[in-house]
């Protein structure tokens, strides 16, 4: 029989750690710190199976969980000694999700399940505390209508804003608390048109199928596809007694992370909040004190801290962390409550944070001896580097510091003020940077948050949902900035006596919670410390080399920076859309003879060369592939009539033979048009003027700098062997005329691009000619789909937010059709030419899980564009260790 329900309590647990994918990170890990011994609350988890279940029975349970479910709640009062629907000693349980993978605050919760009108009395003379009683049952009755009966909150919140405001804004009492109750009781009635379930275990199975059902809400979905996470995997729910952290002024709520998730640095960090229950916390309603003396001095905040208030449980908070880490061997992020002086953790799991705290900790854990280095290298993720290569505020520009907040994720960020989510989504898309002010963000503003630049909010500490989402996703964040009134209606943000509007410019600093006015302009970053360490150790783990997308000096320049190991691309088109060139460009595009052509390309012949040395004077020795001419020729002429007049006139040709031209040169398809390997069968000068620039740099720079450089042709879009033997036969042709590997002892190499499908299939036969391949897999991925690399937009958004593919087949490569090509290619010319050079070139160069497949293949590089080649370095590695 399967088993369904896990229980964990009295230092006992059915689950482990290693059962995540079943029990959900939640669950866990709440049976790993019981097997441990921490303080764990008793409770039990409804597998993910259940979940499954539940989804496929269309939101109906498995006959026998009730069965089950009754057992476990009989050990957990039993553990407890309280008893659920008990009038005199009722038990409280909390209903939470818990997926495999964390989804912080995407889904739903139920807390102090179990009151109703009979157990809420019990509950006051048992705690002796009415007030305590009767808010507990409020709050309860606004979560569960809210989540399980579909009420909606702002009904509770409009009526607790009368009372509040009738009570003269103080604190609520216990009798407010019973005014509240039967207001919302009889909300419920009328917006359901049924009493509120008075029956405990009605209520539990309710709040069970609602958290089990929250896994498909629309803010669970959007995180999963920005984050990659499957929406098959489903998530588990725990119900376990409730503690309380708001009995008074010797119980409080918090978060601690056993090392500092912004800095990386070995020291606690945390915030609490007396009296107050968890949720307050994490929404950030209410900006909570520092947990030790410490990060309270540094903050000069005179709200005491935890370790001060609480010298008891903090020390025993601190044992625990302390455990906590080197059980996981990772930094913790840790929830808990004290109630009337006893500490129990409620939560812990693998720490989100920054790139800057991942590369320390990794850094520090392989120096303390907790972790190999392989184990280190495994722990970054490669695209989080990202961050880092970005810049930050140039600290001799003048700031116009307006306030100050916390700071809540690391990173600078300069864009217009907008107020809304939606707001951000759609200026983004146009093209705008934003920072996306809020009073304080919920996970419906992930997509916000994703779009924005940078996020400010006004409210809510370190551990808001601000906070933790902005550092997942490498968004700069300053939050808690209370000197900041934001007004949604007046669309203004104020500060002091400065109004700021919608669009206006902003500055904040992420690192320093800096919030400025107007921009303030950014630097470039030093890539060195933990950084340089990590990339060392993967550097050495790494058995595909990297290279670059280059051709500009500063390009190439930037992809040496961060550690390219040579050029794996370089696209010639870019160097003639240079303002000097163009016109010589055009000039030979017009021509209409063989000599015409000549005589405009020999003005660009020099220029060329002169690309070339520069760029073999940088590279010093290492490979440097150079793709000769690839895009149709139009895309070099003007594309309205005017303008063609005008170039007409600046060359002195007639218009009218200009306007002829152009119209010959249109296509209806010019990706599949006369483009690539085509252009140098049609116009052979081309190519020879630029193998001849590329030999002759060769030979300068050999004379030069003394530095051998043996360049790599790379002959565009071949779809058959014929091409090839056409083509090469010509470059070896000035080769020979220029008398390379006579007078100049020098090699060159002559390969392909594997962009074609047709180019694939006949590889061996391709490598005959060839000496080299690179995957071009953006035409390849183009012309495998059929789907135009230019008009991919239209209707790549609809298929990927309905699913239909998982991630967009031209940043991620498709291994299962455009792969298997690649496969065919790398095989094919491998079985013709052994040991042949091969790589990739294409976007997917630089996409972690498509370079993990180009180490299946055992390519010889990747290459990327200049800012992902530290990402390709860390993944390349990763890849090698099987990660
Ligand atoms: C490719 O097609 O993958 C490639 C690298 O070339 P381009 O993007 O210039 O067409
Ligand atoms: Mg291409």
């Amino acid at each position: 029989m399967t088993k369904r329900v896990f229980f964990f309590g009295g230092g006992d647990a059915e689950g482990s750690a290693a059962e995540a994918a079943l029990l959900g990170g939640k669950g866990a890990n709440l049976a790993e710190m019981c097997r441990l011994g921490l303080p764990v609350p008793p409770g039990f988890t409804l597998t993910t199976e259940v979940g499954a279940e539940y989804r496929a029975l269309g939101g109906d349970y498995p006959q026998c969980l009730t069965t089950e479910g009754a057992v476990h709640l009989s050990r957990v009062e039993g553990l407890t000694g309280l008893k659920f629907g008990d009038p005199e000693k009722p038990l409280l349980l909390s209903v939470r999700s818990g997926a495999q993978v964390s989804m912080p605050g995407m889904m739903d919760t139920v807390l102090n399940l179990g009151l109703n009108d009979e157990t809420v009395e019990g509950l006051a003379r048992f705690s002796g505390d009415a007030r305590f009683a009767w808010d507990s049952y409020r709050r309860f009755i606004q979560m569960y209508a809210d989540i399980v009966l579909g009420v909606d909150h702002h009904h509770f919140e409009d009526i607790l804003l009368g009372v509040r405001e009738a009570g003269g804004n103080g604190h609520l009492t216990a009798q407010d608390c019973r005014r509240l109750v039967a207001d919302y009781l009889a909300t419920v009635k009328e917006e359901t048109g049924k009493p509120f379930p008075q029956d405990p275990k009605d209520q539990l199975w309710g709040a069970i199928g609602a958290v089990f059902a929250s896994w498909d809400n629309a803010r669970a979905v959007t995180y999963r596809r920005l984050n990659g996470i499957s929406d098959s995997l489903g998530t588990a729910v725990t119900v376990q007694a409730m503690v309380f952290g708001n009995r008074g002024e010797t119980s409080a709520t918090g978060v601690a992370f056993t090392r500092n998730p912004s800095t990386g640095e070995r020291q606690v960090f945390g915030e609490y909040l007396p009296n107050a229950q968890g949720e307050e916390v994490v929404a950030g309603l209410r900006t909570p004190n520092f947990l030790t003396k410490a990060g309270r001095e540094a903050a000069m905040s005179d709200a005491p801290s935890m370790e001060e208030a609480m010298p008891g449980p903090f020390a025993e908070l601190m044992e625990a962390l302390l455990r906590l880490e080197s059980h996981y061997r990772d930094m913790q992020d840790v929830e808990f409550t004290v109630q009337q002086g006893r500490l129990w953790i409620l939560q812990t799991r693998t720490a989100k944070r920054s790139t800057n705290a991942a590369l320390k900790i990794a850094v520090a854990m392989a120096n303390e001896g907790t972790l190999s280095r392989e184990e280190a290298i495994l722990r970054v993720d490669p695209m989080g580097l990202d961050q880092l290569l970005h810049d930050y505020l140039d600290p001799a520009a003048p700031r116009d510091v307006i306030t100050r907040g916390l700071p809540a994720s690391p990173g600078a960020a300069s864009g217009r003020i907008v107020f809304s989510s939606d707001e951000a989504e759609q200026r983004a898309a146009q093209g705008q940077n934003v920072i996306l002010v809020r009073v304080e963000t919920s996970p419906e503003d992930v997509h916000g948050m994703h779009a924005a630049r940078g996020i400010l909010t006004s409210r809510g500490g370190m551990t808001s949902h601000a906070a933790v989402v902005a550092r997942g996703m490498g968004r700069a964040c300053v939050c808690g900035a209370a000197g900041l009134r934001v007004d949604y209606e007046a669309r203004t943000l104020t500060c002091l006596d400065r109004v700021f509007r919608e669009g206006e410019t902003l500055t904040i600093d992420g690192s320093t919670g800096e919030v400025m006015a107007g921009f303030v302009p950014a630097l470039a970053p030093e890539l060195t410390g933990d950084f340089a360490t990590l990339m060392s150790w993967a550097d050495a783990k790494r058995r595909m080399a990297v290279r670059a997308n280059a051709e500009t000096p500063e390009d190439v320049e930037t992809a040496l920076r961060f550690g390219a190991e040579g050029i794996g691309l370089c696209r010639t088109e870019h160097m003639f859309f240079d303002p000097e060139r163009i016109i010589a460009v055009r000039e030979m595009i017009l021509a209409e003879t063989p000599e015409g052509r000549r005589a405009a390309l020999a003005k660009i012949a020099p220029m060329q060369k002169g690309d070339f040395v520069r760029i073999f004077e940088i590279m010093k020795g290492r490979p440097v592939t150079i793709r000769l001419l690839d895009p149709p020729l139009h895309e070099f002429l003007p594309d309205n009539q005017q303008d063609l007049e005008d170039l007409a006139r600046d060359l002195g040709v007639d218009p009218k033979q200009m306007l002829r031209r152009a119209r010959e040169l249109k296509e209806t398809n010019p990706m599949l048009g006369h483009r690539g390997c085509r252009l140098g069968i049609s116009y052979p000068e081309i190519y020879e003027m630029q193998a001849r620039a590329i030999f002759e740099a060769t030979i300068q720079v050999k004379e030069d700098t003394g530095e051998t450089v043996v360049p790599e042709i790379m002959v565009p879009l071949v779809s058959s062997r014929s091409e090839l033997d056409v083509l090469k036969a010509r470059i070896d042709a000035v080769a020979a005329e220029i008398g390379l590997g006579q007078g100049h002892d020098l090699a060159y190499l002559v390969g392909t691009m594997i962009e074609l499908p047709r180019a694939a299939i006949t590889a061996a036969s391709i490598a005959e000619v060839a000496e080299f391949f690179s995957f071009g897999t953006n035409d390849l991925t183009q012309s495998t789909y059929g789907i135009s690399r230019d008009d991919s937009a239209g209707f790549m958004a609809d298929y990927l937010r309905q699913g239909v593919y998982r991630r967009d087949p031209f940043m991620s490569l498709d291994q299962e059709g455009v792969g298997a090509l690649v496969k065919m290619g790398a095989d094919g010319g491998r079985a013709a030419r052994p040991g042949i050079k091969l790589g990739i070139s294409g976007e997917h160069g630089g996409d972690p899980a498509s370079i993990r497949f180009c180490e299946a293949l055992k390519l010889d590089y990747v290459s990327c564009s200049p800012y992902r080649v530290p990402i390709a370095r860390l993944a390349a590695a990763q890849a090698a260790l099987g990660g």
